[in-house]
């Protein structure tokens, strides 16, 4: 294990890295100073996934955590804070409020440019060189790797999208970030089993990681899920972790990525 205060790397033997950018629950004491009690919480973090995927080591796959919460820095956004969905609401490199539009920061505190910037270089930058080089050592042992992005969101957050998310959204950058064809290779394979709906290139393509570490042709295949949390936990404070569900669902997650290993390193 490679364990920073920034991030936590298991490595595993087999041509797969789980990276789980928004996991991260901790704030910095004195950024927290500069926050409202409702920060503290860090209610948007992609909760538990580690524990859902934790049957992914016997895969032999590699797992990248972050300490850090989403609220410092978002390390799912590009350096540049460009908006991913042009058009659509989002919430940038350094967020200023929740999924719900609740402010983050007190009065006068927001983050000022200069204070971004040493986010990005102390939280945001580390986790890309881990990754990274993760990426590369993997590589440079199988030849072609799959790099797994779990995310998992409330099935109901009316800022980004319509009614109830789909359960399993599968984002591979409208397929140019992976093997053609695979977003939809898994989602069959959630249609086959029946019980939870899927989409491939749906409302979710995608974030930063997809997109920039996704370089088929030079045998790194990208994959985001994005997983409805109702799907595995309870939604709403303390957000606890649903073992019967949880239970269900891993069957099928472990077809998931060994199929779309399978599929990626053939390619
Ligand atoms: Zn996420």
């Amino acid at each position: 294990m490679n364990e920073s205060s920034i991030f936590t790397l298991e490595r595993g033997g087999a041509p797969l890295l789980i990276s789980i950018p928004h996991r991260g629950t901790s704030i910095p004491c004195a950024l927290a100073d500069e926050m409202t009690p409702i920060a503290k919480l860090t209610e948007d973090c992609d909760w538990h996934l580690e524990r859902l995927y934790a049957f992914a080591r016997e895969l032999g796959a590699s797992i990248l955590t972050p300490q850090y919460a989403r609220y410092v820095v978002d390390l799912n956004r590009p350096p540049d804070d460009a908006n991913l969905y042009p058009g659509r609401d989002t919430t940038g490199l350094c967020p200023v409020d929740t999924f719900d539009k609740a402010p983050l920061y007190k009065p006068g505190h927001e983050p000022s440019r200069e204070q971004i910037d040493a986010r990005r270089a102390m939280y945001w930058q580390p986790y890309h060189d881990a990754l990274a080089s993760e990426l590369d050592a993997l590589r440079a042992s199988h030849g072609r790797v799959l790099l797994w992005e779990a995310h998992s969101i409330r099935s109901v957050v009316p800022r980004f999208f319509d009614g109830r998310l789909t359960d399993f959204n599968f984002g591979t950058a409208d397929g140019a970030s992976a093997a053609p064809g695979l977003a939809e290779y898994l989602a069959g394979i959630v249609e086959r089993d029946g019980r939870f709906s899927t989409v491939a290139n749906g409302r979710f393509k995608g974030g930063y990681i997809t997109r920039r570490y996704g370089e088929p042709e030079k045998g790194v295949h990208a994959v985001q899920l994005e997983l409805t949390q109702i799907s595995y936990m309870e939604e709403s404070s303390p957000f606890a972790y649903d073992e019967a569900k949880a239970t269900a669902i891993q069957p099928l997650l472990r077809e998931l990525l060994i199929s779309a290993m399978t599929y990626a390193t053939a390619a």
